[in-house]
């Protein structure tokens, strides 16, 4: 009999690791990671993490299913995490466990598509995760992009950014990256997000954030929270997508939140109603381990504490990295200005390489990363930042 795929085309590769992998020289490095690595280039378990995982194991729990908006335990403390304790947000808040950000990113889209007023679209900035587009086309919103890189100053277009928030419709939809912008590691200051919530606010949009490094950014949960807790304070009624994933290293887990704040109790039981609803042919309910898990962080005050100095240590590791990396081109004496690479912010910074120079970066030097130019900071290590610096040199001067 004929297959009934006989017509499915060959898709391009979704990840970029193969060449890596293939590369038999044993001082290769991979800086396409998008996963934090300790020191020896290592995954990394948060001891807070083993310790929480020992405790929920020997509470010897059953494994019946949690509720379609997942372990309650768990996401009413994402939403302090999030939101702040204060927050007015906090009791008029829908809030949904998810898969991770994606699956959180995944629910908001569907949400969008199904209820939001105005058109079925979505600003995401240029450029942004490959995958924003993706979801959020696979949820049934167009993708539309605003500006956000400047590559000519390797840092946030500013204007062009609230040039395309007054440009767009009134009440459209703005994504935005909390903190951590990936891939370019550039974050408008605090001034700035002040001034994109008043341009929003003028153009009554619509801001969902993308909240997928907190804590992991800057090392302080509440800095990199501030755009989220500014725009919910001069009174944005906002959608947030979380992940654990970097924050508590919980990725494989596939542990997030997905919420929207409600004008009042009324609405969010509505709201609640229908996150249910779409919710429950997707996947029927999440998985209940790593929500367990971070539960068990958030709400035990010492493995709360304990936790924010490990999130901490690794934002440290990654900024370190970053002013190592630049000390070490100026050492060989590269006459570029290399400063966006430590003002730059999170597992990732944009070098500005050209896709020519990434490309000799991999056959010439072992070095692999994405052509954009975009290099994982947490793929850097005491003992390979120095043979990164030569190569880096040696592409570009
Ligand atoms: N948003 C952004 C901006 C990200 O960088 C990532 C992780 N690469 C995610 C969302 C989602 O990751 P996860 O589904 O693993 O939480």
């Amino acid at each position: 009999a004929a297959s009934s795929w006989a017509n499915v085309p060959q898709g391009p590769p979704v990840r970029i690791t193969e060449a890596f992998k293939a590369d038999t020289f044993n001082k290769k490095i991979n800086l396409g990671v998008g996963a934090y690595r300790d020191d020896t280039g290592k995954p990394y378990v948060l001891p807070s993490v083993r310790q929480a995982e020992e405790k929920v194991i020997s509470s010897r729990l059953n494994k019946e299913y949690a509720g379609i908006t997942g372990v309650p335990e768990f996401t009413k403390a994402a939403a302090v995490l999030a939101y702040g304790k204060e927050s007015s947000a906090l009791d008029r808040l829908a809030i949904t466990q998810s898969i991770s950000g994606t699956g959180a990113l995944r629910i908001g889209g569907a949400f969008l598509a199904r209820f939001f007023p105005g058109a079925k679209k979505i600003y995401i900035p240029t450029p942004s995760w490959a995958n924003h587009a993706a979801v959020f086309k696979d949820s049934g919103l167009e993708v539309e992009k605003y500006a956000y890189y400047n590559k000519d100053t390797i840092g946030l277009d500013f204007e062009g950014m609230l040039k395309d928030i007054k440009a767009a419709p009134n009440g459209s939809a703005f994504l935005f990256h909390a903190c951590a912008h990936n891939p370019t590691g550039v974050d408008p200051t605090p001034e700035q997000w002040k001034e994109i919530e008043a341009a929003v606010k003028a153009k009554g949009h619509f801001a969902f954030f993308d909240m997928a490094y907190q804590g992991f950014a800057s090392g302080d949960i509440h800095k990199d929270a501030f755009a989220v807790r500014h725009f919910v304070a001069q009174g944005h009624n906002i959608a947030l997508s979380q992940s654990f994933a970097k924050n508590m290293g919980l990725y494989g887990e596939r542990i997030g939140a997905f919420s929207i704040v409600c004008e009042n109790a009324e609405e969010k039981a509505r709201v609640d109603s229908q996150i249910k609803i779409l919710v429950r042919p997707m996947y029927s309910n999440p998985p209940i381990h790593g929500a367990r898990i971070a539960a068990e962080i958030l709400n035990t005050p010492a493995l709360y504490d304990q936790w924010l100095v490990e999130v901490k240590e690794m934002a440290d590791r990654i900024i370190t990295m970053r002013a190592l990396l630049k000390d070490n081109l100026e050492k060989l004496g590269s006459k570029h200005d290399w400063s966006h690479i430590t003002s730059q912010i999170g597992m990732f910074a944009y070098t500005g390489l050209t896709p020519e120079q990434m490309d000799k970066l991999a056959k010439e030097h072992s070095v692999y990363a994405t052509k954009d130019g975009r290099i994982s900071v947490a793929g850097i290590t005491s003992e390979n930042v120095g043979r990164l610096a030569e190569a880096i040199f040696a592409v570009k001067g």
